[in-house]
């Protein structure tokens, strides 16, 4: 299956052209690295796949669809991107049961996703008060809400502590051990070395390599 399917992507803002006719699959039951350097164009294309920015050319498809197509985005689909989108006031378990409520997801999977990213203890304590680890697993656990089978994390382990690191490594390994498409972003070439099956590796909006991590390390 194609799961991801990125085709002749491209997006200028102004005269900075972000994304530069890229195209790529990203395959179930691995996790698939999105790697390149700061500015490369990972955020925007991945922004563009969640129908979160409009392409100036070309389509991102999720299960052969535009985002805002889907029936039922959140079952189909969970993305974590960037820290702080959050309302500070809320507690874990009350941003959890308003984003369950608001997407007819009932009530009783909020307390299996803060199991699932160990925050049960802190599950009533305001998000204010929470460290860059405990919000994003908080972010993980609002993209598992609706126990999607497609999963896109970007740059989810900048700013962790290795112990972090390694969790977020750990879980998204076990989540595509069950079969999920985990597509994840990062300019850190160890890090995705430890973390990918496979590598789609871009710079200046344009794909450099497409291939197993295996043949990437062995080339490079
Ligand atoms: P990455 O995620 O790989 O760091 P981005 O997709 O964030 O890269 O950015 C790609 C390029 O697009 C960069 O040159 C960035 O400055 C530019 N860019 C991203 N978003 C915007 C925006 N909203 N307005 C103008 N330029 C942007
Ligand atoms: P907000 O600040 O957004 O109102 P709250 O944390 O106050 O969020 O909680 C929102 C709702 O969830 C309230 O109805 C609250 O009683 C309920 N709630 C909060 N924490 C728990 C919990 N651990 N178990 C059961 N219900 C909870």
């Amino acid at each position: 299956g194609r799961v991801i399917d990125i085709q002749n992507l491209s997006k200028r803002y102004g005269d900075t052209v972000a994304v530069d006719g890229l195209s790529f699959t990203v395959r179930p039951g691995r996790v698939t690295g999105f790697l390149g350097p700061n500015g490369a164009g990972k955020s925007t294309t991945m922004r563009m796949a969640l129908g979160l920015d409009h392409p100036t050319g070309g389509r991102a498809l999720i299960d052969g669809r535009r985002y805002r197509e889907l029936a039922d985005p959140l079952r189909r689909v969970g993305a974590v991107l960037e820290a702080g989108e959050v309302h500070p006031g809320r507690s874990a378990y009350g941003h959890l049961l308003w984003m369950a409520r608001s997407n007819r997801i009932p009530a009783s999977r909020v307390r299996e996703v803060l199991e699932l990213v160990g925050l049960e203890k802190v599950a009533r304590r305001r998000v204010r008060g929470f460290s860059l680890g405990m919000t994003q697993r908080l972010g993980i656990a609002a993209a598992l809400l609706g126990d999607p089978p497609v999963l896109l994390l970007d740059e989810p382990v900048n700013g962790l502590d290795p112990e972090g690191v390694r969790w977020i490594r750990n879980l998204m390994r076990g989540l595509a051990a069950e079969g999920r498409t985990v597509f994840v972003s990062s300019h850190l070439m160890g890090e995705m070395a430890l973390t990918a099956d496979h590598l789609v590796v871009i710079g200046r909006g344009r794909l450099l390599a497409d291939t197993s991590t295996r043949e990437f390390i062995e080339a490079n």
